[in-house]
């Protein structure tokens, strides 16, 4: 075992076969090794230190169906919201009187919410707050619009490619998604000069130990600035309401690999990590994340950004979820830093 892990750590990949091995042997004892190994690496880029950035979500409304999300299209049961500019600007100011330093912008594919608007609100985070950054978490677009994007002052972009087989891409969207768009989407991102991150949910129907691997795989190959990834919990209103959560270990697991594979990598440690285990946050950063991402959108409209069932921290407000979290971090001798956080530069 420890061969392997050893070989991970030093050389930052390894043989499908041997990934394979690891997913296939999570026992407590590998991914203690792991995660001490996946730690250490952590340490000597980042210290004990935590990034924070603050997360709007400022819209529900999405043109997508995708079968696993409780936002899609046709979820009528959805309470759909969008927060106009001044709400959101507002949201930012609290975030930054709060020791934010990015904002990170997520919603739905909102037709709604119009390209326009989006360059608008992006130049206006811009001018207000020059030393914070400005990620976006949107979805697809066409590659003109992620220049302007770019252009107004963003910074840096979220989007999961959710898994890198392209026959598990089509058991967990209608067909109109397509892998490949998202991996042009990806790559159109990078090039434009966003820092970008991507990632899937763990434990998503019908996913396996082979579709895990390829995931590794493309993540090595892409070599994203940052990397999401959270367990697959089930959304009453989606066809895939039966469906099993992903696990607290498999997703240890998966976090202590990513880490020792991209060891500068900015990971967090997701909400829904935090939602399958009361102390999932702690132990993702014990097993190698070094981001958090509390959420600053208005109390009244966090219960119906509902991805899946059972989302935490959907009644504090913002200046709550900074103290818990603090508190947390603390309580397992991290510290939260409040810069940027950029990617780290060789
Ligand atoms: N519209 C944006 C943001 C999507 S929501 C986009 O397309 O990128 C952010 C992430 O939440 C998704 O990429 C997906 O991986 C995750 N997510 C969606 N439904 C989920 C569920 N039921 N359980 C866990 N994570 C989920």
């Amino acid at each position: 075992m420890s061969k392997i892990t050893e070989k991970l750590e030093k050389e930052q990949f390894l043989e499908k076969e041997e990934f394979k091995w690891l997913l296939e042997n999570n026992t407590p004892d590998l991914r203690a090794d792991l995660s001490n190994r996946a730690r250490r690496v952590a340490g000597q880029t980042f210290g004990n230190g935590v990034y924070v950035r603050g997360l709007i979500e400022f819209s529900n409304y999405c043109k997508n169906d995708c079968y696993y999300c409780g936002i899609r299209c046709s979820n009528e049961q959805a309470n759909r919201y969008r927060l106009s500019e001044p709400e959101i600007l507002d949201c930012c100011a609290i975030g930054y009187d709060l020791g934010f330093r990015t904002f990170v912008l997520q919603g739905g594919e909102d037709p709604d919410f119009t390209d326009e608007q989006m360059l608008e609100l992006i130049r206006n985070i811009r001018s207000g707050y020059k030393d914070c950054a400005i990620t976006l978490s949107l979805g697809e677009r066409p590659r003109a619009v992620y220049e302007a994007f770019f252009a107004a002052g963003a910074n840096r972009y979220l989007l999961r490619h959710e898994t890198a087989s392209e026959d598990h891409y089509q058991k967990l969207h209608p067909k109109q998604l397509r892998l490949e768009d998202r991996k042009a989407c990806l790559q159109d991102l990078k090039e434009i000069g966003f820092q970008v991150g991507t990632g899937f949910m763990v434990g998503s129907p019908h996913q396996t130990v082979e579709n895990l691997v390829a995931d590794l795989l493309f993540i090595k190959t892409l070599n994203p600035q940052m990397i999401g990834i959270g367990p697959f919990i089930p959304h009453q209103h989606t066809p895939y309401k039966e469906a099993k959560a992903g696990t607290l270990e498999e997703t240890l697991l998966l976090i202590s690999i990513l880490r020792l594979m991209l060891p500068k990598a900015l990971i967090p440690a997701t909400t829904a990590l935090g939602t399958i285990d009361p102390k999932g946050r702690e132990l993702g950063i014990l097993a190698g994340a070094n981001v958090v991402m509390p959420n600053l959108s208005p109390v009244s409209v966090r219960k119906d950004y509902a991805l899946y069932d059972n989302k935490i921290c959907t009644g504090d407000e913002a200046a709550e979820c900074r103290v818990c979290l603090t508190k947390r971090i603390e309580g397992i001798g991290y510290e939260i830093l409040t810069h940027r956080g950029d990617y780290p530069q060789d």
